[in-house]
């Protein structure tokens, strides 16, 4: 297997880009060796620029949950590219995409699109400190939720790959408003409760994705719902990864937990950069012009991604690909724990429906600490020897694996066969 038209495409990249990518995670820095350069992708296989196939368990950091170019939503495109690309006045059908948003969630009854996760996540924290008054937002060490400057603390995978701190350039004005917790520890939450008064809400990944897959035990959710309620503070759930996920409705459909304010992106925009923050009138009319919390976006509610997201959930809906990615995510995770038995390789497997996760450790994972006790070196010889057998995996332990309703019988083969390799490999370490 040849690297090397990636390899000179990578050296060309270092002089007029920074590490010759976009976003950190991409200059696989954590498990060495160059960074592949993609040329094109179709259905549940990417290919790099050396004409190797890859099954792809990253599409994309989890938007192309159909697979890539679906037909319905590649049609969709053309279609919308035919009328312009934006206009900076409204659409019809930004409107058919916040009906089908707000309906998929609960709580929901307005929702305002934005152009990154980035973006609607750190709108829903402005907005709950217009609703509430208060400056303290709580979140939990591992989880991530865009760069924005308050937000940068404790925030698992891109961070923790690169073992930053925090981030250079973030001053410290910035994060004084912004409060640790643990996470699956309802305790920490409380404690911080206790001690401050003026905390405006509490934003969690109501599914772990960004320190690894890790799932909330028990009632976990629920009883951080009720904590934010008797302190008249919000629950904000960072749903940019698992909305549409692993239920149409999100990690809160599963379970059964209602956020104040619920962060979308990733798979609502179908590829295309679409992020979105919304909750019940009451909170939403705080926004402008309703109301006097001021955000804006010149791209906002493009029309080309507004079409992509539109094909893409109502594809989703007709699929209802939720059980297939139960068996598929059930399978890989059986594979994975037999292969690491087989050659006597320490494994925790965490899954969520179509995310998974595994961590060369033993034991459990259910918060940051414990994540970050994965040996991830281990993981770096099982990543390129995944590589070499035709399977392309995010470059850090700490993203998860996705999966899309395109997977196959013969993709699930090919992954199998480069597992039985790569746990091996790592067994020979
Ligand atoms: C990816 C992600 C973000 C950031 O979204 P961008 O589109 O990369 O800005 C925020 N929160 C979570 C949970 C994410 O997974």
């Amino acid at each position: 297997m040849s690297f090397k038209n990636s390899e000179k495409l990578y050296k060309k990249g270092l002089v007029n880009l920074v590490g010759a990518v976009n976003s950190p995670v991409r200059a696989f820095a954590s498990v060495g060796g160059n960074p592949l350069f993609i040329k094109k992708a179709k259905g549940t296989r990417i290919t790099d620029v050396d004409d190797n196939n890859y099954v792809d368990y990253v599409l994309s950091y989890g938007p192309m949950i159909l697979g890539h170019r679906h037909k319905k939503v590649q049609k969709a495109i053309d279609k919308a590219l035919k009328n312009g690309y934006t206009f900076g006045a409204s659409t019809k059908n930004e409107i058919k995409l916040a009906q089908l948003v707000c309906d998929a969630f609960a709580g929901m009854d307005k929702v305002r699109f934005v152009n990154s996760g980035t973006e609607a996540v750190l709108s829903g924290i402005r907005l709950a400190r217009a609703f509430t008054g208060k400056d303290k937002i709580i979140k939990f060490a591992g989880c991530y939720h865009g760069h924005q400057d308050a937000l940068l603390v404790a925030a698992g995978s891109g961070l923790a790959t690169l073992s930053m701190p925090g981030s250079k350039g973030v001053p410290e004005g910035a994060v004084k408003n912004t409060l640790i917790a643990t996470y699956n520890d309802i305790e920490s939450v409380k404690a911080h409760f206790k001690k401050h008064k003026d905390i405006a809400g509490v934003i969690i990944e109501p599914v772990g994705g960004n320190m690894g897959v890790v799932i909330p035990q028990n009632t976990f959710l629920k009883e951080l719902k009720e904590l934010t309620k008797a302190n008249d503070a919000l629950l904000i759930a960072d749903e940019v990864m698992t909305g549409f996920r692993s239920k149409f409705g999100g990690a809160q459909e599963l379970f059964d937990v209602e956020a104040d304010i619920t962060c979308l992106g990733k798979v609502v925009g179908g590829g295309f950069p679409v992020g979105a923050y919304g909750a019940r009138n009451e909170i939403m009319e705080m926004v402008a012009p309703l109301g006097g919390m001021y955000q804006a976006g010149t791209l906002s509610g493009n029309p080309i991604a507004m079409a992509a997201g539109i094909a893409t959930l109502k594809e989703l809906k007709r699929q209802n690909p939720y059980q297939y990615f139960e068996e598929i995510g059930g399978i890989l995770e059986v594979i994975l724990l037999e292969k690491a038995k087989e050659y006597n390789v320490d494994l925790v497997v965490n899954r969520f429906g179509s995310m998974l996760n595994p961590f060369f450790k033993k034991g459990v994972v259910t918060n940051f600490e414990e994540a970050q006790q994965s040996d991830t070196k281990k993981f770096a010889v099982f990543f390129w020897e995944m590589i070499r057998n035709g399977v392309f995996l995010p470059p850090s332990q700490f993203e998860a694996w996705f999966l899309s309703s395109a997977i196959s019988e013969r993709d699930l083969d090919t992954t199998a066969k480069a597992i039985d390799k790569a746990m091996k490999k790592v067994s020979e370490m």
